[in-house]
């Protein structure tokens, strides 16, 4: 699925009045209430964060469920200093993975960062309404 808008975003988002599915409706309502889903396949189990509506090993249909988990660990990252046009303004900037006490691994922006990343640092999940229709989550440190 690919959200074509007129303007150019400036930050990357979810836009919470272009949801397709009522699978990306339920997990935009979520979001909107700073819940985070991930999604579980009914038939063989493996689960995705982000969620995917389709499973990837066996393309069953899958449900979400909310995640619970909202500390992590910096698992990696990445600096990026020459951002697409879209994201030019917002370098250099930090995209980090990081990794739950279950294993599952999320990828995000670091937003509040005021030196250098490093990995095993404590993350926390946040959410942000970047305007009106667009929601987003995030790292914070
Ligand atoms: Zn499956």
């Amino acid at each position: 699925m690919v959200l074509m808008t007129e303007e150019k975003e400036l930050y990357l988002g979810y836009a919470s009045d272009k949801a397709m599915t009522p699978f990306m409706q339920k997990f935009l309502e979520a979001l909107d209430g700073e819940k985070l889903m991930m999604s579980k396949c009914t038939s063989c189990g493996t689960e995705f964060l982000p969620p995917r509506q389709h499973c990837q090993k066996c393309l069953s249909e899958c449900e979400l469920q909310e995640l619970t988990e909202t500390e992590a660990k910096l698992h990696s990252y990445v600096i990026v200093d020459f951002a697409p046009e879209s994201l030019s303004s917002k370098a250099p900037y930090v995209v980090a993975i990081g990794e739950f006490p279950s294993g599952k691994r999320l990828t995000a922006h670091i937003t509040n960062l005021m030196g250098m990343p490093e990995v095993g640092m404590s993350l926390k999940l946040g959410y942000e309404h970047i305007d009106a229709k667009k929601l987003t989550y995030k790292w914070l440190v």
